[in-house]
């Protein structure tokens, strides 16, 4: 209501003689990632292409981008017009494998992108090692892991950028929106201009002018968080802490039932993870144990129990729907820009066996009482006991899957 009636709802809108929303999220989400400097964006997807443009990656470049994330992270870097590299994940974490990275690594490469995907994180030891080693900057990817921490630091904070998704289904959301951190005051300067056509804020603003200061230093676009959506998450960001400490603790309260569910395990989370957190929760599904019935219909029949929605993840980059390198941006590649586009080329074994055996639990089910993770544990041992019935049912990919 205090937006509404500020009279100002955008960051391009005349100073009224306090911070406007954007600019106390933006220092509120800083101070409670203890990083330098933060800037709201629209949304994940412009987070991740403002930061590749902030690193110079361009044409002829390649990035690195996890084998089993959403689309965004490969198309933020075809959009920049450079060239996503598909990397497996590693089978124990779901996240990109550090020795896959290295290999993948060409004369060519700009740049890592690190995604911490569904309720675990990335190695940071060996991707901050990595990146120091082949003088490659890391974008760390944190749509999925809002307040994470790994050896008591949090996400984000550990590489030339962190990229944060706000969109609906997010822990930290406003309906659209995202955000990037830096430790990096020239690095800021440019993803502050990169996301208001070129201007950047003006200290000290004076009331009833425009805040923004045209300095056309870098070629931007409007990607500019409104001050309704920068509101929701000024006072969604009081919450996060208790809410990710919730799920936590429903998550164990979840793990030590399933240790009694045969055929289900939940995913192995690296001992540096000292604060984790639950975008969604991943069960590993013993297929033969399920009567060798599909995880779709397995995360079906276990929907269907539940009265929640449970999914396969992804499916991996290289055969996902919505993965067309070679429609984007208009197709008229060279044969040898084709050759490198082409999704093809890239082996991901590791995620193809995710995508065969694991599925998720989204986070609002992780906010229920512990007598809701108990109905989880019986459903999914209903489901196994009745695994020779499910066979007669569909076996096929649910269409609005991951
Ligand atoms: C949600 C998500 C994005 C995209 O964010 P949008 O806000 O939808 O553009 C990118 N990367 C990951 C890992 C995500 O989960």
């Amino acid at each position: 209501m205090a937006a509404l009636h500020s009279g100002r709802w955008a960051i391009s809108g005349a100073y009224a003689g306090e911070p406007c929303f954007e600019r106390r999220f933006a220092r509120a989400f800083a101070e409670f990632n203890g990083v330098a400097f933060c800037t709201p964006t629209t949304s994940g997807t412009a987070s991740l292409t403002i930061a590749l443009l902030a690193l110079d990656v361009g044409p002829g470049d390649e990035v690195l981008v996890p084998g089993l994330t959403w689309v965004a992270c490969a198309s933020a870097v075809l959009a920049v017009g450079a060239v996503p590299v598909l990397v497996d994940v590693s089978d124990e974490t779901l996240a990109m494998s550090p020795t896959a990275a290295r290999a993948a690594i060409s004369s060519r490469t700009r740049a890592i992108m690190l995604v911490h995907p569904f309720c675990t994180l990335g190695d940071l030891d060996a991707f901050t090692t990595l990146s120091r080693e082949r003088r490659l900057p890391l974008i760390e990817d944190c749509s999925q892991a809002h307040g994470a921490a790994w050896r008591g630091r949090r996400v984000g904070t550990f590489g030339s950028i962190g990229c944060f998704s706000m969109q609906q289904s997010k822990v930290l959301t406003s309906g659209e929106g995202g955000a990037l951190l830096t430790n990096d005051p020239q690095l800021h300067d440019r993803i502050e201009q990169l996301r208001s056509d070129g201007r950047r804020f003006v200290t000290p603003p004076r009331r009833g002018r425009l805040e923004l200061a045209e300095v056309g230093k870098v070629q931007g676009r409007n990607l500019c968080l409104s001050e309704f959506q920068a509101a929701v998450l000024l006072g969604r960001l009081a919450s996060l802490d208790a809410e990710n400490a919730l799920r936590a603790d429903r998550a164990r309260v979840l793990e030590s039932l399933l240790a009694q569910v045969a055929g289900v395990r939940p995913l192995a989370r690296p001992s540096m993870v000292t604060t984790p957190t639950y975008y969604n929760f991943v069960l590993r599904i013993d297929i033969d144990a399920f009567g060798g019935n599909s995880i779709d219909a397995i995360a079906r029949a276990v929907s269907e129990e539940l009265g929640t929605l449970a999914h396969p993840v992804y499916r991996p980059m290289n055969e996902h729907p919505l993965y067309q390198p070679l429609l984007a941006p208009r197709g008229d590649y060279s044969e040898l820009e084709r050759a490198r586009r082409d999704k093809e080329r890239f082996v991901l074994p590791a995620s193809k066996e995710a995508r065969r055996t694991c599925m998720t639990l989204t986070h609002p089910v992780l906010l229920d009482d512990p007598s809701g993770m108990q109905d989880i544990a019986v459903a999914l041992d209903k489901v196994r006991a009745a695994a020779t019935e499910l066979h007669r049912l569909s076996q096929g990919s649910t269409r609005e899957a991951f």
